[in-house]
């Protein structure tokens, strides 16, 4: 039976299942893992291309069913809760992959966002409205600091849709797979990543005022004049770049 609160909604369409393996396209010896295996929709097929696959879950009773099905040279089995999960403990060149449970869904990309020296690409499921949020460009209304913390880190790709019945139980809401590519090293020109994450939380706090209300306090009326960005913009007026600015501004 289905565990709500581990946002529990299993992938029933093969024709699904079968495009988001084909869009993975693992090599035999590619280091993928699974986030969520649930039942082993996407986990039986992906076992069938790799030599060893690793799934990281936190349910036990799926635990227990997972490794009865398979030999523990072939699955590697990480027990626990992947929002604290240590990625990088599996080695590098990572391939991640998951159906993701919807609850836990955006603080998970944010936690994976630093993983991105570790990681070669992620493929997800997601709301769709999620991704629509992630992909977002400035002055569209789903732009907000997902967007901006996501395009920073990702080139991101939206690419199928998935309708309530390809789930079972099926859930109230579209969802899409969206494949993630950490950007280069040297594309991530924020000085301070710290500073540039919270400048970015605290410029969308309340979407409809003005930055200069949104960052009292953080910069000043000196600082948008050198910056030459006006201070009556509101937060989605800004590009990723324009981000990335005030925030070296603020590091220098
Ligand atoms: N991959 C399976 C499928 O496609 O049918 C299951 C997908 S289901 C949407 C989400 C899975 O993530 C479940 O197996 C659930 O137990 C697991 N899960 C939920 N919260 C988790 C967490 N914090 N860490 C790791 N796994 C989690």
């Amino acid at each position: 039976v289905a565990r709500k609160r581990f946002g529990q909604n299993f992938l029933v369409d093969q024709g699904i299942i079968g495009a988001i393996v084909s869009a993975i396209n693992p090599a035999r010896t590619d280091s993928v893992v699974e986030i969520g295996p649930g039942l082993g929709a996407i986990t039986v097929p992906l076992l069938e291309r790799v030599d060893r696959l690793h799934v990281v879950e936190i349910d036990r009773d799926l635990i227990a069913r997972l490794k009865k099905q398979h030999p523990a040279e072939r699955l590697s089995i990480h027990e626990g809760d992947a929002l604290a999960f240590d990625f990088a403990s599996i080695g590098s060149d990572l391939r991640l992959v998951g159906n993701l449970p919807y609850n836990i869904s955006t603080p998970l990309l944010f936690h994976l966002a630093s993983y991105g020296r570790q990681v070669r690409d992620m493929h997800f499921m997601l709301q769709k409205e999620v991704v629509e949020r992630m992909v977002a460009e400035p002055g569209n209304a789903d732009y907000g600091r997902l967007s901006v913390m996501l395009q920073y880190s990702f080139w991101l790709e939206w690419l199928i849709d998935v309708p309530p019945e390809s789930f079972d139980p099926a859930p109230k809401v579209d969802s899409a797979v969206v494949r993630l590519i950490p950007k280069a090293p040297e594309l991530l020109n924020a000085r301070d990543p710290v500073r540039f994450s919270s400048l970015v939380q605290a410029a969308f706090a309340q979407r409809r005022k003005m930055l200069r209300n949104n960052l009292k306090g953080i910069l000043d009326d000196a600082g948008f004049a050198a910056l030459g960005i006006a201070p009556t913009l509101r937060p989605e007026d800004l590009e990723v770049g324009d981000y990335v600015r005030i925030a070296n501004y603020l590091s220098k």
